[in-house]
């Protein structure tokens, strides 16, 4: 299992973590108001940053839009997370980005941080698990959430 204190954070200044896609399950044809159901492993370290005293900020092209914001909020309230700050802009305080798109690079030296690669049997039993049950799980999740939602 993942060591949810490392990389360790200072509890100055705020993580900035994406919603769709990182926080969220997204799928391709979703409604623009549906949020997806949550990334257990994400959810979890959220948890954990929060729980240990780190600010956490929800980072998404979602924020400005009040009706997003309102839907972000109740998804989070569902998940039991407290009320998050959500925003699109960073700031000085922004330690680190947790985003499905972004690409780290090494500082100063524009040379790409990439992921290591999967396990090869990790990577078949998730690309089987989306097969089964991906678009379904997040459809009923939305349905549960309320028909505002999409
Ligand atoms: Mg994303």
């Amino acid at each position: 299992m993942e060591d949810l204190r490392l990389p360790k954070y200072p509890r100055k200044g705020w993580i900035g973590v994406d919603l769709d896609g990182t926080l969220a399950r997204t799928t391709s044809g979703m409604h623009p108001h549906c949020i997806g159901p949550a990334v257990p492993a994400m959810l979890k370290r959220v948890r954990y940053w929060i729980k240990t005293g780190r600010k956490v900020k929800i980072f998404t092209a979602r924020a400005g839009d009040p009706v997003s914001e309102r839907f972000i909020h109740e998804w989070c309230a569902y998940y039991q997370l407290p009320r998050l700050e959500i925003t699109n802009r960073k700031d000085h305080q922004m330690i680190a980005l947790w985003d499905d798109r972004a690409v780290g690079v090494v500082r100063n030296a524009g040379v790409p941080l990439v992921p290591l690669p999967m396990g090869f049997w990790r990577l078949v039993r998730l690309r089987i698990s989306q097969m089964l049950g991906g678009r379904e799980l997040v459809q009923r999740e939305c349905l549960r959430a309320g028909p505002e939602h999409g």
